[in-house]
């Protein structure tokens, strides 16, 4: 048996941060990991879709070749290559975690951890207790009761990632984060991308009107929706010159309709990774939305905590991380400031979305008193210089309370980068005369920000 002061079951960006940050403050850790360290974030979730983000923004670019005086005969997409600099953007990244986890006062043990009791896992047959343990298994794709799911073709976010050539038609299922991204990316590929979404609007985690128009911008470039439409059935046809094809079958509004394609997505959410770790060993209750945990994320067993995606709190990177440095302060008897009602979060389409706070449909719900301010990037001099000039911000100000600084909602170029400035200030509980008199360079997109507020 081995003994260490915390276990970590997963090293995602919940848990091998919070395994760093222990070892620094001379905890014993032991970390378990089934997979490959860096866990969803990094092997299949932020770090390879950013990377063809990345790509994709390239030939984005490169399509307004000509304005920016550039002439000649244009460049053909070498998809395998495309794939291969994902791969060694993962493996470099992996590495890195890999090392991280070797330092002093870090274990790591490769296996699936299972609980015996409320102190001990059970790894590969090895024992390992702790006093306090993280739960940090993250999330896996969840699949919608849709008949045809087992085709040859219907895939996940991870096996999309691994795919060795580029579709001609791609459907995806579900307008959410991922699936925007997604059809983001593969339609700046040159993939004929169709979209079809049971809900009303896409992205209903952002502020309607960015999300409207987020659509409608992507919609330009080409991707097809089709909103308020509910899937059926996916099926096996064939296309007129006989090849093999699917065919994602949906109503809206009480009419059949139906999209051909050579691969479906499915991208309709995220499920808590509860599995076979037999939590009822330790009395751990949790539901299928997610273990469940107090405001310390704390379970039903008390040296027991849960962090990430598997808490199913917010499905981001960075909550993991930062609700896996608030246990560990709270187990080092550490307090510290983490305001996780503060979260600010993104949607890396071209161009991008971000968000924090409260959404103007939200503080009307709530007969808050505020103001929007709105500000355009086509007004903005960096923007017109990138030629970037489709995009718009709104920032959200209490006027019952002095003007205090309480939401912004952006799509644009660099969204997440003025967002995050916008985060900065709701922590430190400014207002928009202190947005007012902090001098912002010039010319930069944050100017958009500080010019809304002069
Ligand atoms: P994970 O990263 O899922 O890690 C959990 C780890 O636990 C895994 O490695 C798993 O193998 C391991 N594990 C599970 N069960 C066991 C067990 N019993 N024993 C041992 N090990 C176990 N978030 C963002 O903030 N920004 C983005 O741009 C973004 N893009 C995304 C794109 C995609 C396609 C996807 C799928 C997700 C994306 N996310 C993004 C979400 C982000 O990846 C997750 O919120 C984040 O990875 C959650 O971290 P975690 O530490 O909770 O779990």
């Amino acid at each position: 048996m081995t003994k260490s002061d915390l276990l970590i079951i997963g090293s995602g960006p919940g848990g091998y941060r919070a395994a760093q940050y222990a070892a620094q403050h001379s905890l014993s850790v032991v970390i378990v990991e089934a997979e490959d360290a860096g866990g969803t974030c990094l092997n299949r979730g932020c770090i390879p879709t950013k990377t063809l983000c990345r790509n994709a923004e390239i030939i984005d670019t490169l399509h307004e070749a000509n304005t920016f005086g550039l002439e000649g005969e244009g460049y053909a997409l070498n998809f395998a290559a495309v794939m291969e600099r994902k791969n060694q953007v993962v493996n470099q990244l992996r590495s890195g975690v890999e090392a991280l986890m070797k330092q002093p006062n870090i274990t790591m043990v490769h296996g699936f951890a299972k609980f015996k009791d409320l102190k001990t896992v059970v790894v590969n047959e090895e024992e390992y207790t702790a006093d306090n343990i993280i739960i940090a298994t993250g999330s896996d794709s969840k699949c919608p009761p849709v008949e045809g799911l087992q085709l040859p073709g219907v895939i996940n976010s991870t096996q999309l990632l691994s795919i060795n050539h580029l579709p001609k038609r791609l459907c995806i299922i579900g307008a959410g984060v991922i699936g925007m991204e997604f059809a983001s990316v593969f339609s700046s590929f040159g993939t004929q991308v169709t979209v079809v979404e049971f809900l009303k609007e896409c992205l209903p985690v952002l502020d309607s009107d960015i999300a409207k128009r987020l659509r409608q911008t992507i919609g330009k470039r080409g991707v097809e929706f089709s909103m308020q439409s509910a899937v059926k059935s996916i099926t096996e046809t064939t296309d007129a010159e006989g090849n093999r094809q699917l065919t994602v079958n949906y109503e809206k509004k009480g009419k059949p309709l139906h999209t051909d394609a050579d691969l479906v997505l499915i991208a309709t959410g995220r499920k808590p990774n509860t599995e076979g770790l037999e939590l009822e060993m330790a009395g751990v209750e949790y539901s299928p939305k997610g273990i469940n945990v107090d405001d310390d994320f704390q379970t039903t067993t008390a040296n027991i905590y849960a962090i990430g995606d598997v808490n199913g709190r917010c499905m981001l990177a960075h909550a993991a991380t930062f609700q896996g440095l608030h246990v560990v302060n709270k187990i080092l008897g550490k307090t510290d400031n983490i305001k996780f009602d503060i979260m600010p979060s993104a949607i890396f389409t071209n161009p991008e979305a971000a968000s924090v706070g409260p959404t103007e449909d939200q503080l009307k719900a709530e007969g808050r008193q505020y103001e929007c301010r709105k500000g355009f990037y086509r007004s903005n001099g960096k923007a017109l210089a990138m030629n970037e000039t489709d995009g718009m911000l709104k920032l959200l100000v209490d006027t019952a309370d002095n003007n205090r600084i309480i939401g912004c909602h952006a799509f644009g170029a660099h969204a997440s980068d003025l967002v995050q400035e916008v985060s900065t200030l709701i922590n430190l509980g400014a207002t928009t005369q202190q947005l007012a008199d902090t001098i912002h360079i010039h010319p930069t997109l944050s100017e958009i920000l500080h010019d809304i507020v002069c």
